[in-house]
């Protein structure tokens, strides 16, 4: 078997397409959506992703600031400035870029975000309406999965899920997604017993590990749905160096029915997610929603 491969890429495209013509179509009166993006440091993997979601939100036709703050920046002035973001009208979406540098306290920087505008769906309170089932903000990666599952499957009653990974960026909040979808889930982590053989039982699986190519052909149950959101950089013989997932692909697509690549696959949801966790945040404040 030959894998369909899930295009990510194309899938956000639509998505973002869809969220400038929501947009376009607003009053001409009306205020515009606005996301506010906070950088600590110069962390250059970071400086790259605050680029790339700054230029996406301006051609939404969202209102887009940047904050650059030095690494020095105590967590008081961190906290400050998400104070004034959370006090400022023309601000709908906050998020700010981790990681943070080690003397600021990660946990206490995300709880200060207001959860209206906590786009990143990072704080507790958002975490726990997700657990509960109620209206949150989620978090941007797996709800750009569970958009990429779908589109394959739109029928995910009943079907047995595997999310490789616990974190609270992606795998919790993605294993709690597809409870929500009706699917009999499983997190496995670094502990799991026997790796492989739980992955063997799943319909769909979800990799957020870290791990170059931990995924093979053994893991996956034929015509599975795979799902990569690992991105881990590779230096190549040749000098330069190149992004690859959790997933081994060349041997897993012999054996998934789908399955996602690197890149192109969950990457650009990502950012596609954010800009629509920011239209639903103007929304809900401008009682559009
Ligand atoms: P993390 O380090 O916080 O969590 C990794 C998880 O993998 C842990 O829960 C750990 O238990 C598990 N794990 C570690 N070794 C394992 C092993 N040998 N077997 C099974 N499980 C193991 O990472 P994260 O923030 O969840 O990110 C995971 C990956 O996803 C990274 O490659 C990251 O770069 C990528 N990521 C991609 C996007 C995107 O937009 N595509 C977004 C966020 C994270």
């Amino acid at each position: 078997m030959t894998a369909r491969i899930i295009d990510g890429a194309a899938t956000a495209l639509r998505l973002r397409a869809d969220i400038a013509a929501q947009i376009e179509a607003l009053s001409a009166d009306a205020r515009r959506p606005g996301l506010a993006v906070v950088l600590v440091g110069e962390n250059p993997a970071s400086q790259v992703y605050v680029r790339n979601k700054g230029v996406a939100t301006r051609k939404a036709g969202m209102l887009s600031t940047e904050h650059r703050l030095p690494d020095t920046t105590s967590e008081a002035e961190l906290l400050a400035q998400v104070e004034s973001l959370n006090a400022d009208p023309t601000v709908d979406g906050i998020l700010v870029q981790l990681p943070l540098p080690g003397h600021i306290n990660v946990a206490k920087v995300l709880a200060a975000i207001d959860p209206e505008k906590d786009v990143d769906g990072f704080h507790a309170l958002n975490v726990g309406r997700l657990w509960g089932g109620e209206d949150g903000l989620v978090p941007c990666t797996p709800r750009g999965c569970m958009k990429l599952i779908q589109e394959v499957e739109p029928h995910l009653r009943g079907k047995t899920a595997v999310v490789i990974g616990r974190s609270g960026i992606v795998g919790k909040p993605m294993a709690q997604l597809l409870l929500a979808a009706d699917c009999t889930v499983t997190i496995a982590h670094s502990r799991t017993i026997d790796l492989p053989g739980v992955c063997r039982q799943a319909d769909i699986l979800v990799a957020a590990v870290g791990i170059p190519g931990l995924v093979k052909a053994n893991f996956v149950k034929p015509g599975a749905i795979v799902i990569d959101v690992g991105i881990n950089r590779l230096d190549g013989e040749d000098g330069k160096s190149r992004l690859v997932g959790d997933v081994d692909f060349p041997d897993v697509a012999q054996v998934a029915g789908a399955i996602t690549p690197v890149p192109g696959g969950v990457g650009p949801m990502t950012i596609a997610c954010l800009l629509e966790n920011t239209l639903i945040a103007y929304k809900r404040r401008e009682g559009l929603a």
